[in-house]
């Protein structure tokens, strides 16, 4: 399972009698992105809550795509933003706490400590693989990126 698919919205049984309506308690499932962050349910909302979810569809749907929000932008957009906070210098648990402060959704610190450490053997995989292949420029890249994600 993608890290995407372990982010939970926060508060959420609140937010689905505002909308009158349920929907998945995953952020990204199919019918959350439709319920919660586009047109019609947003203006249900209480303006705090509206808010997030606005910086969320600002921050991660705001993409072109003729699919959108089902092309998958919204998915690598995230996994960036998380990959950007670790490289801050964030642990799991911070990381946990700043997407509930900035966008209302949460996460098991577990499962952010699982991903980064997948994220860094994928990088060590192509910096392996780079150097096999002669590719040195992609090879520093992949050292320089792991460096950040290790501190
Ligand atoms: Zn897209």
């Amino acid at each position: 399972m993608a890290i995407t698919d372990k982010i939970y919205v926060k508060n959420h049984r609140q937010i689905a009698s505002q909308l009158e309506t349920g929907f998945p308690k995953s952020a990204f499932a199919g019918a959350t992105l439709d319920v919660l962050f586009t047109g019609e349910g947003l203006s249900k909302l209480d303006s705090a809550t509206r808010d997030r979810a606005l910086d969320f569809a600002e921050d991660f749907l705001d993409c072109d795509c003729q699919s959108n929000p089902y092309c998958g932008c919204a998915e690598r957009k995230f996994i960036s933003y998380l990959l950007e906070l670790r490289a801050q210098g964030l642990g799991p648990d911070a990381i946990v706490d700043v997407m509930g402060d900035e966008y209302m959704l949460y996460a098991y610190s577990g499962d952010i400590l699982s991903f980064l450490d997948q994220s860094v053997r994928t990088l060590e995989a192509v910096e392996t693989l780079a150097d096999v292949e002669g590719d040195r420029k992609m090879s520093e890249r992949a050292r320089r990126a792991k460096r950040e994600l290790t501190g």
